[in-house]
């Protein structure tokens, strides 16, 4: 493997992290490689490659560590989470600026409580399909470089599974959580030092906190309703697993929505709904919050700070209803606008009602053949004549993709996969590439048969 790296994390003050080498496994062998996002880094491999994405060879140049963070975790407080199974192995720096590896699944770290620091083919495929799936629908995610099977099992609550690394690529690894961690401990140098090194990094025309977090509503918000529109349900909105520069991170329970159902939930683990579809922006900002306070330490002007940072905060709706009306008004090819919002509720809430597919109804506007899914609402005949007046049909395509990792398919595919079975994986990954294109076998842009319906997702680590 070869790579321009540099380490500039590894170079911040070293209580920010801890070195840390990938434990090797028995018997790495390779499950996927993402060739085009290799070339697009710079990154060259040969036909060893899963030696080095599982952890068995560390590329000359990198500096491997875990990262330390905290986080609250479904609202509470966990002062100390960090990498407890990842490894970042440095930035390379051949493609778009700095880019982050970092391996998942690669052994223990000193964060990893009572973890075994190991993943499991399920999330680790999972999160591999669905990031790079995010990636093609154009919004921002972590993306995959690569998988590898480790040869060993792990044992899980299911009994023995097979385990795998995946390699991911990111514009950094700094969360909300990472700055909790240094204002919690009240260390003043490291929160410094993260704050400009946050600066350098994703927000280069911020000069103070104050910009940080205007430009990181701005993110968050922008983020947020690009999820909504595609019905994307992250699942686990933790302070640990919510990027500070807006970007989709931490692929847990995560789901795309089949029928429609403003409130939908799968993640077994939340049990109060606290991360719904719809209560996704409120979360978000309940985020920014706790990043605003994080920052407080480094006001000269405590009282003031707070006035400003919490105007701040409250112009967060405001900022998601307008990437909202706006993400929507694409979809059903309108301009935002007052009458593009009505249209836009009414067609949720038909929706809701008639239990239609979120993706083939947005879809089947363009092609005409949304009667198919709404047909027979009191409402619809009215609603469509007045959408046919205004609509641009011609844009729809764009933003309306013909397929998305559904559920369903996703567990058949993990399920495939750990007997070694693959097609379905290449298959996914395939046409997922090119979301806004009808993939070649229907079936993978269909929603579930009621006996291949997914009810619940598992974090499942
Ligand atoms: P997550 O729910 O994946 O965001 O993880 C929450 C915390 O648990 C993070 O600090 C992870 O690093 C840690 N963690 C998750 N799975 C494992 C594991 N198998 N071994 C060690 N730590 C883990
Ligand atoms: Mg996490």
């Amino acid at each position: 493997m070869i790579a321009d790296w540099d380490n500039t994390y590894a170079r911040l003050p070293n209580q920010m992290y801890a070195q840390q080498v990938p434990t090797p496994v028995a018997s790495p062998s390779g499950l996927a490689l993402n060739k085009n996002l290799a070339a697009d880094l710079g990154i060259s491999f040969d036909s060893d490659w899963f030696e080095y994405m599982s952890g068995n060879k560390l590329p000359d140049g990198a500096n491997p560590i875990s990262q330390a963070y905290a986080g609250h975790q479904f609202g509470h407080w966990n002062p100390q989470l960090g990498d407890g199974r990842a490894i970042l192995l440095g930035e390379v720096t051949g493609g778009f600026g700095h880019i982050d590896l970092q391996l998942k699944g690669a052994g223990r770290t000193p964060w990893s409580r009572s973890g075994d620091g190991r993943a499991w083919y399920g999330p680790i495929l999972r999160e591999y399909l669905v990031s790079e799936a995010m990636h093609s629908l154009g919004i921002p995610t972590t993306r995959a470089l690569a998988a590898a099977a480790t040869g060993e099992k792990i044992f899980r609550e299911q009994g023995p599974l097979p385990g795998a690394v995946i390699c991911r690529t990111a514009s950094s690894h700094i969360r909300v959580g990472t700055f909790q961690y240094f204002a919690s401990r009240n260390d003043l140098q490291a929160l410094q030092s993260l704050f400009d090194y946050t600066v350098r990094r994703h927000f280069p025309e911020a000069k103070t906190v104050e910009d940080l977090l205007q430009e990181a509503v701005k993110k968050h918000a922008s983020l947020v309703a690009s999820w909504m529109a595609v019905g994307f349900i992250h699942g686990v909105m933790n302070t640990d697993n919510s990027h500070v520069a807006g970007i989709t991170i931490d692929y847990g329970p995560c789901a795309f929505m089949d029928y429609f159902v403003p409130t939908k939930v799968f993640s077994s683990i939340d049990r109060q709904g606290r991360y719904a579809y719809n209560n996704q922006a409120k979360m978000a900002a309940w985020n920014l919050a706790q990043l605003a306070t994080a920052l407080l330490p480094l006001a000269t002007e405590r009282e003031s700070a707070i006035e400003h940072y919490t105007e701040i905060i409250h112009g967060f709706s405001d900022t998601f209803e307008k990437a909202y009306d706006k993400a929507y008004s694409q979809k059903i090819g309108y301009s935002a606008s007052k009458e593009s919002s009505k249209m836009i509720q009414s067609l949720l809430k038909m929706m809701a009602e008639q239990g239609a597919d979120y993706t083939l109804t947005f879809r089947a506007l363009g092609e005409g053949t949304v009667d198919e899914h709404l047909g027979d609402h009191p409402d619809f005949k009215q609603w469509y004549e007045n959408w046919l007046n205004g609509a641009k049909m011609k844009e729809l395509h764009k933003v309306n993709p013909a397929i998305i990792p559904r559920n369903h398919l996703i567990e058949e595919m993990i399920s495939k996969a750990t007997t070694g079975d693959m097609e379905l994986f290449y298959s996914l990954s395939h046409a997922l590439n090119t979301p806004f294109e009808h993939p070649q076998n229907p079936r993978l842009g269909m929603p579930p048969e009621i006996n291949e319906e997914v009810t619940a997702t598992f974090c499942g680590t």
